[in-house]
């Protein structure tokens, strides 16, 4: 730690929270992981590098108190009874060997738990069809089952306390939270005492928040999670209003204020569309003026600088991070230690969030580590040296050459790290280009600065490697990570031989070819057979440009695959505001002179427009002719050095993918990556 003052040392003050002290003031607020009580050796190991990381407080993602209430197969945390108690003291043990605070967020889902597990009906306020598609509905809550609801959250709080946690949360945001449902109209239809009024919306929430703090307040500190806007306008809670109105109701009966917007789109957007840190701030700003009680809020905060501000200005008492704790565990430690510029700053792409979405473990676009701590062994800053002296050779500085050959570097290995482009980056350097996806070259400059500043790197940008240019035998490994192409030819999902084409048809574009600057058409049509954002932010870069743009896609949905990073209604409105003409539940099935035929996939009811071009986004060809070519070589004149295809070149996905390829060729050098899944540890039930 340096010895001069520091501007961040604000950072690093303790804060109180009723009975127990947070160290600093950087506060991982409670977010899921996809491992939770499933994976309890795993979760315990991911929360542990980001109290070792520096993290003054760190919670769990929610805690299911009652199987009345589960959201199975979310992998959630679970403490139901004291069956659950050993997992959760894994996790509360490898916070305090680190010295900083374990909270657990206790939830009680409501009708946002179809109970697919228990079985249970679910409760809520009044009755309601629960908020997935499952048919199932809601029951209305007895004065009964209030009363039971509350001695579960009781029970529960004793249980945590237990088992070690020292912050307790009581838990109403993101709009899938009983305690929340019960604050809004929308929900709340009761006519007894616990509906109507804001006074009698609250009720619920103030006696649990008040029996909680009874039965463990003197030791815990007792923390209230709250959307204070739901930005629903008139049809929800207001920041101006009621959300205010319940800050001053209840402004000195938790220990601290944990405060976001809701639903859990609007507090975890991604930078496509909140591209701003802190952008919560004009909404959960005010909470501060209202309570003498420390004030947590989160806001995709990467910059200490920013972080300063908010304490300085009274705004906030513990910086609340999620995302950038996933994306860099380290992140307070680098502060302390004067390294911010090695900060390895979140993105905001939501890969995380669609990982837990998808009931996986969780994964990092910035962080290969993530997820991976227990059952790789791998560590977000620590490597084991390579034995002796290796070298290696790195053609393609995309994410996965940049990712590949940063950790080598830092294992020691001399690294050459070649790039036919002037400029490193690869995609990351593409794509950060398109509207709305400026942070994504966070993934090139992050890496290209630690390469940057090892000795033991080589960096040869503006090479483009060919077969004869590569003595295989000056080097221990050969990587390849030369990307992949979009095709254009239609090959993908709908049409895996590719898209008919008539003599003298459109013209053919693809994402490349508009990345590339491409002079575009007046008039476009967008095939999206691919669904994750490629179409869509193809579609608006184009409509930027001033071309009329249509959006053709055999989904019910643009970018259906955004239904898991919490982006989908927003493309749809995004898209729609932006005057893109949108064909869902169609394919294009001809593409012809002046334009193109469409079928609706069910009626098969056939159409044509008209176009002057036609970019395809449908799949992409791995760009693996080197490798192929290095493959042939090898089995002809033995050169003695592995070679190895990572990335998009070996398997085209997503840019976290090819940042974990690149990790993991690193980690295990010589060794074929589908080995790999035949190391890793598994957590399997004790019979
Ligand atoms: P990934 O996502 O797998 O990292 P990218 O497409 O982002 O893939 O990056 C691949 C990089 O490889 C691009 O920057 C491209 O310019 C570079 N590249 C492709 N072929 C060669 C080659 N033969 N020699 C050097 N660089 C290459
Ligand atoms: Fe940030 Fe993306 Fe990593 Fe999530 S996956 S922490 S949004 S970089």
């Amino acid at each position: 730690m340096p010895d001069q003052p520091s501007r961040y040392d604000i950072l690093f003050e303790p804060v109180e929270i009723g009975p127990v002290t947070a160290p600093n003031r950087f506060y991982q607020v409670p977010h899921c992981n996809g491992l939770g009580h499933v994976h309890p050796h795993a979760e315990a190991a991911n929360r542990k590098v980001k109290a070792e990381g520096g993290w003054g407080v760190v919670c769990t993602q929610e805690a299911e108190i009652h199987p009345s209430s589960e959201i199975w197969p979310a992998m959630e945390a679970r403490i139901w009874d004291d069956r659950d108690l050993p997992a959760l003291r894994l996790m509360t043990d490898a916070v305090h060997e680190h010295g900083a605070l374990a909270g657990i967020e206790l939830v009680y889902n409501g009708h946002h738990a179809p109970n697919r597990y228990s079985r249970v009906p679910p409760m809520a306020p009044s009755s309601i069809p629960v908020d997935c598609h499952d048919p199932v509905q809601a029951r209305e809550m007895t004065r009964r089952d209030i009363r039971n609801l509350r001695q579960w959250y009781v029970d529960a709080a004793r249980r945590a306390r237990q088992v070690g946690f020292d912050i307790i949360y009581v838990y109403a945001g993101h709009d899938m939270t009983l305690l929340q449902h019960f604050l809004t109209p929308r929900y709340n239809q009761r006519q007894d005492e616990y509906g109507g009024s804001l006074v009698n919306r609250v009720r619920l929430v103030h006696e649990t928040l008040s029996d909680v703090k009874e039965a463990v307040g003197d030791t815990c500190g007792i923390a209230f999670r709250f959307a204070v806007d739901e930005l629903l306008g008139e049809h929800g809670i207001r920041c101006e209003d009621e959300g205010r109105e319940i800050v001053r109701l209840l402004a000195e009966v938790p220990d601290l204020w944990d405060v976001n917007v809701s639903d859990w789109s609007n507090d975890s957007a991604t930078a496509r569309f909140e591209p701003q840190e802190g952008y919560q701030q004009p909404f959960t700003a005010f909470v501060k003026s209202e309570t003498s009680k420390p004030v947590v809020a989160v806001g995709r905060f990467t910059a200490p600088d920013a972080m300063v501000t908010r304490i300085r200005q009274g705004v906030l008492d513990l910086i609340g991070c999620a995302r950038a704790s996933i994306a860099d565990p380290w992140l307070p430690n680098k502060v302390r230690d004067g390294h911010v510029e090695d900060i390895r700053e979140c993105i905001g792409c939501n890969i995380c969030v669609a990982s837990d979405n998808l009931m996986s473990p969780i994964r990092c676009t910035q962080n290969p580590t993530a997820g991976e701590e227990w059952r790789r062994g791998w560590h977000p800053e620590h490597t084991d040296q390579l034995p002796g002296t290796t070298s290696a050779l790195v053609v393609g500085a995309g994410p996965a050459g940049l990712e590949c050959a940063m950790q080598l570097a830092k294992r020691g290995a001399d690294v050459v790290l070649a790039e036919r482009s002037a400029e490193f980056g690869g995609r990351s350097l593409l794509e950060s280009k398109l509207p709305g996806l400026a942070s994504w070259i966070r993934v090139r400059d992050y890496r290209l600065h630690q390469l940057q500043k090892m000795p033991n790197v080589q960096l040869l940008p503006g090479n483009h490697l060919a077969l004869e240019d590569i003595d295989e035998s000056a080097f221990d490994h050969v990587y390849v990570a030369t990307g992949a192409r979009w095709r254009s030819c239609g090959r993908g999902r709908q049409h895996p031989t590719g898209i008919s084409m008539s003599p003298g048809h459109l013209p053919v574009l693809t994402p490349d070819d508009i990345l590339a600057g491409v002079e575009t058409a007046a008039s476009v049509i967008v095939y999206d057979d691919d669904h994750y954002y490629m179409g869509g932010v193809i579609a608006e870069a184009l409509r930027q440009h001033g071309s009329q743009v249509a959006l053709v896609t055999p989904a019910a949905h643009v970018s259906s695959w955004t239904i898991n990073t919490l982006e989908l209604e927003r493309v749809q409105r995004h898209l729609h505001a932006l005057g893109i003409s949108i064909w869902l539940n169609h394919e294009v099935s001809l593409i012809e002179q002046g334009g193109v035929v469409v079928e609706q996939v069910y009626s098969q009811r056939q159409r044509t427009l008209a176009a002057d071009a036609i970019c395809l986004v449908t799949s992409r060809e791995p760009q693996d002719d080197l490798y192929r070519s290095l493959i042939e070589h090898q089995q002809r004149v033995d050169t003695g050095a592995t070679v190895q295809a990572i990335g998009d070149c070996y398997a085209p996905s997503t840019i976290a993918a090819a940042v974990f390829g690149g990790h993991q060729a690193a980690r295990l050098p010589g060794i074929p990556l589908d080995q790999d899944s035949a190391i890793f540890t598994r957590q399997l039930p004790a019979l």
